[in-house]
C-alpha cells in the first residue's frame, strides 16, 4: 500500500490527504484515481481519503512503425518529443507544457495552439486499452467500444485506468518553427487577428494585457519550418532544452503583484516589437517550462486558473464582459492567454468547442475563489463552458448546463464503475462519481 501524503494539483490548491501508491505495484484499496505528472491545476488527480496511483513510471515505448507509436500511458510528451523530433515527427496536439503524460493528455482531451487544424488529443489516438473497475481490459477505438473511446477523452480518469495507447504522429521537415508576431492595440483587434492571421497559420496564441485600458495584446503564430536557415543549432533533445531556472521553494507570500505584473507587461510590449523569426519548438510551444516550479511563485496558498471557451457569436463583446468582471473584482490576473478553437471533435466531457478560449491565472484568496465561481456562472450564461483540467471551484449545478452530454456520460460511468472505485476530489466536488 502507498504512504499517506498531502497532495494537490499544479495550482497547489486544494491540498488534500491521500494515500500515494504506484501504478503496477500498489493495488489501492477502496477508491483510487490515477495521476500522471500532476499538471492539471485543480483537484482531479488526487483521491481524497483514498489512493492516488502514480503512473509516471509506466513510461515504456512499446513499438514504433512509420508514423505510429505504441506507448504506455505514463510516457511524457517531453520523452516522446525528444525521440520524435530528430526522426522527423511530432505529436500533433501538445498542450502548453511538455511535462504531461500521454494518459493525462487523453484523460483531459487536451488542446494545443493548432486546434483549428489538428483538433484535440483524441484525434491522434488510434486506440487505447482501458482497465476497468471490473478487472477487464477493453481496447477502445473509433470502431470498437467507441462510446468508451469518446467518454474517456475528457473523462478525467473516472472510467478506469488508461494503459497503453497507439498514437499517430505528424511528419515535420525540420524541428524548428517559423514564427510571426502581430501587435494589437486593443482586444477587438487581437480577436480580429485570431480570426484572420490565426486561422491562416498552423499554430496561434494570443496574450492579453489586462492591466491596460482597451486590453492590448500580441498574437504569435507559427508553422513548422521547411528548411533550417542555418542560424539555429539543432539539438537531438531540443524540445526539452531550456535554461534550468527554478523557483526552489514557495515563498511565504505571493510574488505576483502590480510590480511583477509590470515586468510581465514590459516583456509583452517588447515582444510586440518582434516580427518574424525562426524558433526552437520548446520556446514556441512550452514557454512556461523555461522556469521550473513557477507555480510556487504564487506563494503558500497557490493559484487558480480560470479557463473557459465562449462561442463565436458576439465573441468580442462577451470576452470584454468577462474581462470587465475581473477588473471590477480588483483581482489581478497574471498570465492571460487567448486562443481560437475550431469545431469540436470530442464528445461527452471533452472541453473544446468552436469559439474563443481564454485562460487567466490568479493567486488563491477569498476574492479570487469568489471571482472564479462568478466567472463560471457568467461563462455558462454566455453559452460557454469551463475546462475541468483547470477548475478547482465549480459546483455541480454550474457544471451540468455546460456539458449537454453529462447525463449520458454519467450513465456510462454507472455501467462501467457501479461501485464508484474511480473517484477524485474533483469528482466528489462535482458529484460525478
Ligand atoms: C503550464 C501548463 C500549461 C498547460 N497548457 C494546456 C494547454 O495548452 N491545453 C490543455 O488542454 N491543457 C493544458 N494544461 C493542462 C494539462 O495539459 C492537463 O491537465 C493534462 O491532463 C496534465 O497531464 P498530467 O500527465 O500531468 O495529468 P495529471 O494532472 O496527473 O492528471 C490529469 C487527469 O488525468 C487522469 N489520468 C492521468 N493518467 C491517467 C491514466 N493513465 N489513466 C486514467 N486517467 C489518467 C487523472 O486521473 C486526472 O483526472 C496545461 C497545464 C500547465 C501546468
Amino acid at each position: 500500500m502507498g504512504h499517506s501524503k498531502i497532495l494537490s494539483g499544479w495550482g497547489r490548491y486544494p491540498r488534500v490527504h491521500t494515500s500515494l501508491g504506484r501504478q503496477g505495484i500498489d493495488e489501492g484499496h477502496g477508491q483510487v484515481i490515477h495521476r500522471g505528472l500532476g499538471r492539471s491545476y485543480g483537484d482531479q488527480a488526487v483521491c481524497e481519503g483514498g489512493t492516488t496511483l502514480d503512473n509516471r513510471f509506466e513510461n515504456r515505448l512499446i513499438a514504433w512503425e512509420g508514423n505510429t507509436v505504441v506507448a504506455q500511458s505514463g510516457l511524457s510528451l517531453q520523452e516522446l518529443l525528444a525521440l520524435a523530433h530528430p526522426r522527423g515527427y511530432t505529436v500533433p496536439v501538445c498542450p502548453g507544457t511538455q511535462y504531461v503524460t500521454l494518459g493525462g493528455c487523453l484523460a483531459n482531451n487536451v488542446h494545443g495552439k493548432g486546434h483549428h487544424r489538428d483538433g484535440s488529443f483524441i484525434d491522434s489516438v488510434l486506440w487505447f486499452d482501458l482497465h476497468t473497475a471490473g478487472g477487464e481490459t477493453l481496447r477502445c477505438s473509433k470502431e470498437v467500444n467507441s462510446d468508451l473511446y469518446w467518454a474517456n477523452a475528457g473523462g478525467a480518469g473516472l472510467l478506469g485506468y488508461i494503459g497503453q495507447m497507439a498514437l499517430r504522429l505528424a511528419p515535420i521537415k525540420q524541428p524548428l518553427l517559423r514564427t510571426t508576431t502581430y501587435a494589437a492595440p486593443h482586444l477587438e483587434a487581437l480577436m480580429g487577428l485570431l480570426d484572420t492571421k490565426g486561422m491562416e497559420h498552423h499554430y496561434s496564441v494570443g496574450w492579453i494585457n489586462t492591466a491596460k485600458k482597451g486590453y492590448p495584446g500580441v498574437l504569435t503564430c507559427g508553422e513548422w519550418a521547411t528548411a533550417n536557415p542555418g542560424s539555429l543549432p539543432i539539438s537531438p533533445s531540443m524540445p526539452v532544452k531550456f535554461s534550468s531556472i527554478s523557483v526552489p521553494f514557495a515563498p511565504p507570500f505571493n510574488v505576483i503583484n502590480p510590480v511583477s505584473l509590470a515586468v510581465l507587461n514590459g516583456f509583452i510590449s517588447r515582444s510586440m516589437k518582434q516580427k518574424s523569426g525562426i524558433q526552437q519548438p520548446g520556446k514556441f510551444f512550452f514557454p512556461l517550462d523555461g522556469i521550473l516550479h513557477w507555480n510556487r511563485a504564487y506563494g503558500p496558498h497557490g493559484l487558480l486558473q480560470f479557463q473557459c471557451v465562449l462561442p463565436m457569436h458576439r465573441g468580442v463583446e462577451h470576452t470584454q464582459l468577462l474581462l470587465k468582471a475581473i477588473t471590477l473584482s480588483g483581482c489581478l490576473p497574471f498570465l492571460n492567454v487567448i486562443k481560437r478553437f475550431g469545431p469540436s471533435t470530442g464528445r461527452f466531457l471533452s472541453f473544446p468547442m468552436e469559439g474563443y478560449t481564454i485562460a487567466l491565472d490568479f493567486p488563491v484568496n477569498r476574492s479570487s475563489i469568489a471571482l472564479c465561481k462568478h466567472l463560471s456562472t457568467l461563462a455558462r450564461k454566455l453559452g460557454g463552458r469551463v475546462y475541468l483540467a483547470k477548475d478547482a471551484v465549480m459546483t455541480p449545478d454550474q457544471l451540468a448546463p455546460m456539458y449537454p452530454e453529462l447525463d449520458a456520460w454519467k450513465g456510462i460511468k454507472r455501467q462501467m464503475d457501479p461501485s464508484g472505485k474511480f473517484a477524485s476530489a474533483m469528482s466528489r466536488r462535482l458529484k460525478i462519481d
